[in-house]
């Protein structure tokens, strides 16, 4: 078994992680960054990015992960590929295990893990990825001016989306699967006031069709009563909007999380519940989720791990 020591271990590659990297290699604190499963994070399923403050010609997801990526090893940052399975908070230094064997020794530790958007679970969702299947409205409902669009889900995320979609498409259709919405009433009433968005209730989604890019949606109605009846709703993009799941399960039973699962932080700080562990990016923001405010948090927290140090807490 082979093992290493560092005074920051980091814990996931989004622009959290790379922002804590490059802030900690800077410093000297010479961080192992362990990358994860989507070395890049969330960034790297979608196409275009033009809301990052620094690129006024846009630039693409996995172009500026790699920007990032590159910036951060520039100073010394030992990036790995791997995932941490297992972590030890008992007793300082902590200690992470990899799926590759590897163990490593850490003085302190950011969870930048970040979360992942939840899909229906359908394979057509996989095979239109990018191609008009997409799970950040923010990020990719631009590329859809003048078009139809459809939101899968209920609740505030799918609401604040179509909204923010129906600025843009000609038409937004909101796919629901119940006969309401679980969103709260300011953003209902909003959504029912908006002209071209469509609510269709008691709806679900069984595939997406197209040739090489999204042209539809497969949807069920009533599914199981005597009125379900199956449609064809034509539409260029199909958004997720049913939620995110944090990505927690390494350290969930140490570290506390929220309601929602999300890790709780020392607000405006990034420390969790113990002491030395710090946690940035989405995976402890249910809000904002943005590749530049990850990108803040990361810089914090790399922070926060340089002021523990020199306090020698
Ligand atoms: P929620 O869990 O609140 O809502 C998820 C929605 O997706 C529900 O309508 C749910 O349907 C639907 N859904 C889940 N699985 C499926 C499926 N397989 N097929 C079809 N539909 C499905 O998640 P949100 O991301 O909307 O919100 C998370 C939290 O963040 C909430 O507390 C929310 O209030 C908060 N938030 C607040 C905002 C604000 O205040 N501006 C903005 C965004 C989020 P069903 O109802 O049938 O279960």
């Amino acid at each position: 078994m082979t093992a290493l020591t560092t005074k920051c271990l980091i814990v996931g590659s989004g622009p959290a992680g790379y922002t804590a990297a490059l802030y900690t290699s800077r410093a000297n604190l010479k961080p192992i960054v362990m990358e994860g499963l989507t070395p890049g994070g969330q960034l790297t399923i979608t196409t275009e990015v033009e809301n990052f403050p620094g690129y006024p010609d846009g630039t693409t997801g996995t172009g500026l992960m790699d920007d990032m990526r590159r910036q951060a090893e520039r100073f010394g940052a030992d990036i790995r590929s791997g995932l941490v399975t297992k972590f030890d908070f008992s007793k300082r230094p902590f200690t992470a295990e990899t799926d590759s064997g590897l163990t490593i020794t850490a003085d302190t530790i950011i969870l930048a893990t970040g979360a992942s958007a939840r899909f229906l679970g359908l394979d057509d969702e996989q095979k239109y990825m990018g191609l008009g299947v997409s799970a950040c409205a923010t990020c990719d409902g631009f590329f859809y001016r003048g078009k139809k669009v459809a939101v899968v889900g209920g609740g505030d995320t799918a609401c604040e989306e179509a909204l923010y979609l129906s600025n843009l498409a000609s038409q937004v259709y909101l796919i629901v699967r119940k006969n309401y919405l679980r969103a709260s009433k300011v953003m209902q009433d909003r959504v029912m006031a908006r002209q071209n968005i469509e609510v269709l209730f008691n709806t679900n989604t069984t595939g997406l069709y197209g040739e090489e890019f999204l042209e539809g949606a497969h949807l069920v109605e009533f599914v199981g009563t005597p009125q379900e009846r199956t449609i064809d709703l034509p539409v260029d993009g199909f958004f997720l909007a049913i939620g995110h799941k944090p990505n927690t399960e390494a350290f969930a039973s140490e570290i506390e999380l929220d309601k929602d699962g999300y890790v709780v932080t020392d607000h405006p700080h990034t420390a969790t519940n113990i002491p030395g562990v710090f946690a940035a990016g989405d995976v402890a923001d249910p809000y904002y989720r943005q590749a530049i405010t990850a990108a803040g948090s990361g810089c914090r927290a790399a922070l926060d791990v340089e002021r523990f140090l020199a306090e020698g807490a």
